[in-house]
């Protein structure tokens, strides 16, 4: 039988090591914390006060075998389902509580005019196109790429646009623009192409149909809670406070792995889902080129003493003056109707020290002007924590990065597979767990 080990328990780790269990394989998983989920994590202020690492809800990916495993067991009482997520944007000084995607016609009207004319004469995007600012520019056109998305893509990277890689908007899922009423919109949306790039006035119109879920009386460490005990009951052989110290090779292929307290385990497979630099050392890779960088997520935790002024589970804020990157507000998703206590977390990207020198008042002060909470609303309990590279800044280079780095693992060892977020393929649950699915299906393991 064969022997696979998987590094690092998080989400993308605990579903690998499932669906290979399931395949009958020796399944082992090494995680160095306590505590299994990586960044599907709660901070547990009190006897349910609970706070997530910023906006963590799990959606059905549409891969039968995924889905299965990490929703098929939940015991539906316990689970909130979704068809869709009542998400929200702030832009132009308007909360649209209706949709996530930014409205042009909040704009000044002479510049949406402008930028809706030069959006309607964009022509499909060249071959050739690399960077984020010939991208926005071919696909947007150019007024609503310099109003819009410029200053807010600046504000969230740190960067220029023409130092992002094309991607880097859809990572805030900049992929649409609403730039009329929905008759107006279904009309246009007629084409393939401008449906591509108009989106629907709601959320609830042109729903997906695959489902997010979220737990009714806690916070998303409880879905962790389930995949583990669903690996235990599958057999998958769990090793906390444990980590990887070194490799034995035979020729081009791993033989045996060494844990951090000695222990050797037999290993025909190797699944790497934590920072590949750390394999690169314990394998001898000398890489001289750039290794993808991070910016800093301050994730503010809030509980006011009355309700929020909306419904939404969470709210993106457009406003490139605005520090506030999102809110979620955990007291619209753990019930139908809101429910005490009212709590929500607001998520700011920066440097470090940025982050870290942000006063409470200000980022409730943006709270109330974007008319999030109430002028009598009062806090209650308040704590901030910092996540070091916590999201990955596109640059130019950094998939070329990430292909080269794996290129060269691969070329050190054949039956090591780098996936998940730290892969730096993918950074989002779904496209993660969709890749370490596709991964697993081209080494033949599934
Ligand atoms: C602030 C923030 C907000 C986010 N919001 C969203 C969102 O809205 N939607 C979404 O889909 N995704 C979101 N994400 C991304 C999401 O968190 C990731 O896609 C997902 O958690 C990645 O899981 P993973 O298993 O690949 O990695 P991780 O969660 O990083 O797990 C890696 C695991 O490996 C362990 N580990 C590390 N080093 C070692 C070692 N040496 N030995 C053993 N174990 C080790 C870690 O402790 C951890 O448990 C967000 C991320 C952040 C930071």
């Amino acid at each position: 039988m064969k022997h696979i080990s998987v590094i690092g328990g998080g989400i993308i780790g605990l579903m690998s090591a499932i669906l290979l269990k399931n395949q009958q394989y020796e399944v082992t998983l090494i995680e160095q914390n306590e505590k299994l989920g990586g960044l599907l994590q709660s901070s547990i202020a009190s006897d349910g006060l609970f706070f997530d690492y910023g906006t963590h809800i799990p959606r059905e990916t549409g891969v039968k075998e995924i889905d299965t495993i990490l929703f098929g067991s939940l015991n539906k009482n316990e689970w909130n389902m979704y068809d869709y997520l009542k998400v929200g944007n702030y832009f132009e000084g308007k909360l649209n509580i209706d949709s996530q995607f930014i409205d042009a016609t909040h704009m000044n009207s002479d510049i949406f005019a402008k930028g809706f004319f030069d959006l309607l004469h964009t022509t499909p995007i060249e071959d050739s196109v690399n960077d984020a600012d010939t991208y926005l520019e071919q696909y947007f056109g150019e007024t609503f790429k310099r109003e819009i998305f410029a200053p807010i893509l600046e504000k969230l990277y740190g960067k220029k646009l023409c130092e992002l890689h094309k991607n880097a908007p859809r990572l805030f899922g900049y992929t649409r623009i609403i730039c009329g009423n929905q008759f107006l919109s279904s009309n246009i949306k007629k084409s393939a192409f401008f449906d591509d790039k108009l989106a629907n006035t709601s959320n609830k119109i042109g729903i997906s149909g695959l489902k997010s879920y979220y737990p009714k009386i806690a916070g998303i460490y409880k879905f962790v809670e389930e995949l583990e005990i669903l690996a235990i009951r599958t057999g998958v052989n769990i090793m906390k406070n444990k980590t990887i110290k070194s490799i034995e090779l035979d020729g081009r292929m791993v033989k045996d792995i060494v844990l951090s307290d000695g222990l050797k385990l037999q290993c025909d497979h190797l699944i790497w889902t934590i920072p590949p630099s750390f394999l690169m050392n314990i394998i001898d890779v000398d890489y001289q080129g750039s290794i993808p960088q991070f910016k800093s997520v301050g994730l503010f935790n809030y509980e006011f003493d009355s309700p929020f002024l909306v419904d939404n589970h969470y709210i993106y804020c457009n406003d490139s003056s605005y520090k506030t990157f999102r809110i979620t507000l955990y007291a619209n998703l753990v019930a139908p109707v809101q429910s005490s206590p009212y709590t929500c977390t607001v998520e700011i990207l920066g440097d470090f020290n940025e982050v870290q020198s942000i006063s409470e008042e200000s980022v409730i002060a943006e709270l109330l002007r974007m008319n999030i909470i109430s002028s009598k609303a009062k806090v209650l309990f308040n704590k901030r924590t910092i996540i070091k590279n916590g999201f990955p800044i596109m640059t130019n280079n950094h998939f070329d990065n990430a292909h080269e780095i794996e290129e060269i693992i691969h070329e050190k060892a054949k039956n090591i597979s780098v996936v998940g977020k730290n892969s730096n393929k993918s950074f989002f649950m779904e496209e993660s767990l969709r890749d370490a699915y596709e991964i697993l299906k081209k080494e033949d393991l599934i």
